[in-house]
């Protein structure tokens, strides 16, 4: 019998055998300790509770044809830790650390890394937070670092589709020079009353502007935004938004595809001259997006207009879940297979 019903896994929570977790201590990182219970015992007055002392990371592991497991860009995802922790003047996790952590939580759950062929994937989910008692406004001075991992359906499981989004002019999830650019917690909290505001009138999501003028795209809820024109791909620049490794390596790969590629601030009315418009990120890596409602402006943007992904989003997506899979060549040299 299959551990489990891979096919039909959702994109959730499901218990695994082991996590990792590891303390910041009188000024150092101490060893990474096995443990098999979902639970932590935490400091009634731990920063990460009282002042949002927390970052987060997602990445995935795939199980190739050949039977082996590989893991995407994980450096990338270690720099960005590092950099969410000084962000929020957390220790920061050493790379070393972050990846001894996750090759021995996925090595240790090995049997819940999803078949190859079955769209799903191991979801790995790095957490820093500060566990330091502090009852006054200032970072703690001991941390706790745990990964746990989670077999994850496909984000679309009858096949990639597209959303509709919703512009959001009410809420702002980061400002300028506040904490957008770090994967905090905290940016999430902020975003939730959009979010919900969005799902109850039928959105898969909603679409933040620049908090400072309220002119251009910053990002699409938890994704990265970006459109197409003229074999052109176009996502946003700003000071705001959380830099997705997948919109980095769609960049890559629409280079390698001879597609152009820019980053800029990209104006709210551009969206009427994009041929395609998406949102990318780890969970789904594309959604590419069905409409673009802005009710406060009276606007509707349309793409897809015959129900099916475009040409150059699929092309995209096809080649970065190839090499995801380990059937296209890692001609990027983003995959590591975990040993
Ligand atoms: C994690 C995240 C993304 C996606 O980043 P990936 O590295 O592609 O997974 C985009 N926006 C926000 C706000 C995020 O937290």
């Amino acid at each position: 019998m299959e551990l489990l019903d891979w096919k039909n896994l959702p994109f959730g929570y499901i218990k695994t055998d082991y996590n990792i977790r590891c303390k910041y201590k009188d000024g150092n990182w101490g060893k990474p300790e096995v443990s098999s219970s979902e639970y932590i015992d935490i400091h009634i007055a731990a920063t990460g509770l009282h002042y949002g002392q927390e970052a987060f990371e997602g990445l995935k592991a795939y199980m190739g044809k050949d039977g082996k497991i590989r893991l995407f860009r994980w450096d990338e995802n270690a720099n960005r830790l590092i950099l969410s922790a000084g962000g929020i003047k957390m220790a920061p996790v050493p790379a070393e650390l972050f990846r001894e952590a996750l090759f021995q939580v996925i090595n240790l759950n090995r049997k819940f890394v999803p078949p190859y062929g079955s769209g799903a994937s191991l979801y790995i989910r790095p957490l820093l937070y500060g566990s330091g008692a502090e009852v006054g406004v200032k970072p703690a001075s001991e941390y706790t670092f745990i990964v746990f991992v989670t077999p994850v359906g496909p984000y679309f499981r009858e096949g990639i589709k597209p959303v509709n989004m919703m512009i959001c002019r009410d809420v702002d999830r980061a400002a300028p020079l506040g904490t957008g650019i770090f994967k905090v917690g905290g940016n999430y909290a902020a975003s939730l009353r959009a979010l919900v505001t969005a799902k109850a009138s039928g959105y898969a999501s909603t679409i933040f502007l620049d908090a400072r003028e309220k002119k251009y795209i910053d990002e699409c809820g938890p994704a990265n935004f970006f459109g197409i024109k003229e074999n052109t791909y176009i996502t946003p620049k700003s000071v705001s938004i959380l830099n997705s490794i997948t919109n980095k390596s769609l960049i890559d790969i629409a280079g390698s595809l001879g597609i152009k590629t820019e980053r800029r601030p990209v104006p709210v009315e551009e969206l009427s001259t994009f041929s395609e418009a998406g949102a990318c990120g780890t969970a789904a890596v594309i959604s590419p997006i069905g409409k673009i409602v802005d009710p406060e402006k009276n606007m509707i943007y349309e793409y897809c207009k015959d129900g099916k992904p475009g040409p150059v989003t699929m092309k995209l997506y096809n080649k970065l879940v190839a090499i995801q899979n380990g059937d296209a060549e890692d001609e990027f040299g983003w995959m590591t297979v975990v040993e």
